[in-house]
């Protein structure tokens, strides 16, 4: 597997120092008041190898001077869209029952967010999140309600089981394996992006097909702003991947930031979120979760509870998978 040629990478230790910033054009270029250091020109980070696609897509938002809300949205659509991933939107393994479930979420550079859990039939819950966000008084729409605001909202119904995931789920199920799979470093892979745009604001989406065989009704974190996602415009964002029941117990998105806003670099932001996963959680076995951080100057970092944990890094000179620092080998 590509992911699994890792090396320890030693954490980042430079702090990262909190900011207030806003656009100052100082001989054209963009300042933070307070610390007076440029902002960061445009970048993007996700999750995992469908992150390079994803980058991609985002990348042509931003190169047309367009939002970093609009580039998340756009970058993630590419792998909810994309039948030969298996974790995400169309094409994403089913839960118990054989229904493929979503969970996704948005956050922009005001604090607006927009989110949809437990949602079937639509191939881009992404934009579903997007468009409660903008268009309800609400942050969060489930299940069948979720589903037809979509339909309302002119999305159409899709089915998102495809002949290998059927054929894959009736295996299992008629295997008669007492031992149903756990979501540990083989079998998950949530995409998380962030991107900076132009101006140096910030946004953030999240989108999964979830635990592969969960229980029908299951939600992890990535719908959860906070959990799965989560971006402050004057400080940074942050993203998760893997075991969603661990993350929720800690806000692991919302802890890297606010680690973030303490002046830890967004490295060690991930690192420490790490080691409180580590902490509130008795059994370990399997129990794979790794963060992405992007800070308003543009350092980035990542971290995870096992080997095996890998991002997309674009900028304007390269797109780049890059292998995060980890607690234990895998
Ligand atoms: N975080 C997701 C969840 O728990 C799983 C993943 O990262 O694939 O649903």
């Amino acid at each position: 597997m590509k992911r699994r040629n890792f090396i320890k990478l030693s954490a980042m230790g430079t702090a990262a120092v909190a900011v207030s910033a806003c656009e100052n054009s100082l001989i054209g270029q963009k300042q933070s008041t307070i610390l007076n250091f440029p902002i960061s020109s445009p970048k993007i980070i996700s999750t995992w190898n469908h992150g390079l696609a994803a980058n991609n897509k985002a990348w042509e938002v931003l190169n047309k001077n367009g939002s970093a809300l609009d580039a998340v949205e756009q970058g993630v659509r590419t792998t909810e869209s994309d039948e030969s991933n298996r974790s995400v939107g169309l094409g994403g393994l089913p839960d118990a029952t054989g229904k493929v479930t979503l969970d996704a979420c948005i956050m922009d550079h005001k604090f607006n967010c927009g989110s949809v859990s437990f949602l079937q039939n639509i191939e881009n819950p992404i934009s579903v999140a997007r468009k409660i966000m903008e268009e309800t008084p609400h942050v969060m729409l489930s299940g069948k309600g979720a589903y037809n605001f979509a339909i309302e909202k002119g999305f159409k119904h899709k089915e998102l089981l495809i002949p290998e995931t059927k054929l894959a789920w009736e295996k299992l199920m008629s295997s008669n394996s007492q031992k149903k799979p756990q979501i540990n470093s083989e079998n998950h892979d949530t995409i998380g992006l962030l991107a900076i745009d132009n101006k140096g604001n910030i946004s953030g989406a999240c989108t999964t097909s979830g635990w592969a065989y969960k229980l029908h009704g299951r939600v992890g974190d990535s719908p959860i702003i906070g959990a799965g996602l989560y971006v402050d415009n004057e400080i940074g964002g942050a993203c998760a991947t893997g075991l969603g029941e661990a993350v929720i117990k800690i806000c692991g998105s919302h802890t890297v930031v606010e680690l973030m806003r303490q002046g830890h670099s967004p490295n060690n932001a991930c690192k420490l979120a790490v080691e409180r996963i580590i902490k509130s959680n008795e059994n370990l076995e399997g129990l794979q979760v790794g963060f992405i951080a992007l800070n308003k100057k543009g350092e980035y970092g990542a971290y995870s509870v096992y080997s095996g944990f890998n991002y997309a890094l674009k900028d304007e000179s390269s797109n780049k998978m890059i292998d995060a620092a980890y607690e234990m080998e895998w």
